[in-house]
């Protein structure tokens, strides 16, 4: 009977110290989901930053347009340094939000097509727009509005803005914002065709109140046709804030690569869980 005794309380003793054991595994806080958001947030450099370096295209391309981009990244990169505030290349976000561009519209052909795929999806985008083709193609434009897009500057004619002078700059940007004005658009956001501006050009504009976006992640649509190339190219950079360079005018093909690729790149994003933006709703102005 003793020994029964002492067999029960050794096992209580034993129950006990199980419990004890466990305390520590049942109070700590256990939210898997925060902790995976944690770690994917400290796995992105690249995020919460109004300047996140431009990425690198993963494609094949030829050696002098492979050296020209990497020029034009690192004069881009000082560009973010000395204008903090005023010349972005991505979006100052931790979150998974992303903005697609698109530039060189408006038209009554891929910028229509860009719109229906954009309006299929529910989603929000940049146009950054010529001025000079404005007037041709207003509706286009007020479709856009209408869509909750916004419209932004890409200068009159589509000027190299470092072959030109900072006043010639500025009468191509204003000019274009007086026809936006008209149309009661009052965004003073800008991108500089090809992506560049000098200094002096940037403290006018700044001058001014305008602020300078160029982008983060390149679809290369400029440069190759191939939609499966597109695709990877924005996949395979995107990152948390990342502003996406993509085309809606122009090209010998009507941008048929990037009208194939859109889809397809919406909804890959979508199921990586990322929000789609406009500039204007990331950056106060
Ligand atoms: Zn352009």
């Amino acid at each position: 009977m003793k020994s029964l005794h002492k067999m029960s309380m050794l096992i209580y003793l034993f129950i006990f110290f199980i419990l004890i054991q466990n305390m520590g595994n049942i109070t700590a806080p256990s939210n898997p989901v925060e902790l995976i958001e944690i770690k994917s947030d400290k796995q992105s450099p690249l995020a919460y930053t109004a300047s996140a370096p431009i990425t690198e295209p993963p494609i094949d391309m030829d050696e002098n347009i492979r050296t020209r981009l990497k020029n034009f990244r690192n004069e881009a990169a000082k560009l973010c340094q000395l204008y903090p505030k005023s010349f972005f290349s991505s979006l100052p976000t931790y979150n998974k939000k992303i903005a697609l561009t698109f530039d060189d519209g408006p038209d009554s052909h891929t910028t229509v097509k860009v719109l229906d795929i954009l309006e299929y999806y529910n989603i929000p985008a940049t146009f950054f727009v010529i001025g000079q083709n404005i007037d041709k193609h207003r509706e286009v434009i007020y479709r856009a509005i209408k869509n909750g897009h916004e419209i932004a500057n890409h200068s009159w004619s589509h000027i190299r803005p470092t072959s030109v002078s900072a006043a010639e700059l500025i009468s191509e940007v204003e000019k274009t914002q007086a026809k936006l004005q008209e149309m009661g658009i009052t965004t003073k956001v800008f991108r500089p065709p090809y992506g560049l501006i000098t200094p002096q050009q940037m403290e006018a504009l700044k001058g001014l109140g305008y602020k300078a976006i160029i982008w983060s992640v390149d679809s290369m649509d400029w440069y190759t046709t191939n939609p499966q190339e597109i695709v990877q190219c924005v996949l395979s950079n995107v990152h948390p804030g990342a502003i996406i360079l993509m085309h809606c005018a122009g090209g010998h093909d009507n941008r048929s690569g990037t009208i194939e690729a859109l889809p397809l790149i919406i909804s890959a994003l979508k199921k990586e869980g990322y929000e789609f933006v406009t500039i204007q709703e990331m950056i106060n102005f």
